[in-house]
């Protein structure tokens, strides 16, 4: 992306909607490299223009990343008429065009990786790619030796194929807790999984997508921005 409309750019920055932003350019109350621009049209360059809001500079960020920890209760999508959203979590968020990368159940706690950024959330979630996806599971019932390498060589969760290799950890002496590393992302799959084994998921959250991994000082229901160093191992 090299130019943008004036009106847009500042639209995406958050400074209010299309129709306010033309109201506070005609006002004059926006300059562009030190001279005031009138024209909501006006096109930036967003490397090298300098774009002030009442002598306030107004950087332009084209692609954005958030690492939610999800709660429960919340629904993986950017709008829904009668449940929260994970976007409704993301309080300081300037851009609209936000959304999650894949979806976790409702139940379900944990990673969650939000952007506007298509081409890595496609990569990311490309069944070609096989990304590793960590899950801790809570089940029902002890999971014995036997069960864990069924689900590790593959298991029947009503697909043409038996899943992929995955690996489990068993995380207690109860066996009820463990680790599991998927690398496919079908609809509900880790408690279909857990079910084709005669077990019950009974909590689930996700600790890692790809190189991401969700960070331990996150309370579920908090976000923070992805560093750039998570952003470049990422793609
Ligand atoms: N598998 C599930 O069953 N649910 C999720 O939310 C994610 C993976």
């Amino acid at each position: 992306m090299g130019k943008i409309r004036l009106d847009k750019y500042l639209a995406d920055m958050g400074l209010g909607t299309r129709t306010e932003v033309k109201r506070d350019i005609k006002k004059g109350r926006i300059s562009v490299n030190g001279e005031i621009v009138k024209s909501p049209e006006y096109k930036i360059d967003i490397q090298t223009d300098v774009v002030l809001a009442d002598g306030k500079e107004i950087a332009y960020e084209e692609l954005v990343y958030y690492m939610l920890n999800k709660p429960q209760g919340v629904v993986s999508a950017t709008e829904d008429r009668r449940d929260k959203t994970v976007l409704d979590l993301i309080s300081e968020k300037k851009r609209k065009d936000l959304f999650p990368v894949g979806r976790l159940d409702k139940d379900t706690e944990g990673l969650l990786l939000i952007t506007n950024d298509g081409e890595l959330a496609h990569n990311l979630l490309s069944p070609k790619k096989h990304v590793d996806k960590k899950y801790f599971v809570r089940l029902r019932d002890a999971l014995s030796e036997e069960d864990k390498k069924h689900l590790e060589e593959g298991v029947d969760i009503g697909e043409d194929k038996l899943t992929l290799p995955s690996h489990v950890f068993v995380l207690n002496e109860k066996r009820d807790e463990a680790e599991i590393v998927i690398r496919e992302g079908k609809f509900h799959q880790i408690k279909r999984m857990f079910h084709a084994v005669g077990n019950e998921v009974v909590f689930l959250k996700r600790l890692s997508m790809g190189s991401l991994t969700l960070d331990e000082a996150l309370l579920t229901g908090e976000y923070r921005l992805l560093t750039p160093q998570e952003i470049e191992r990422l793609k």
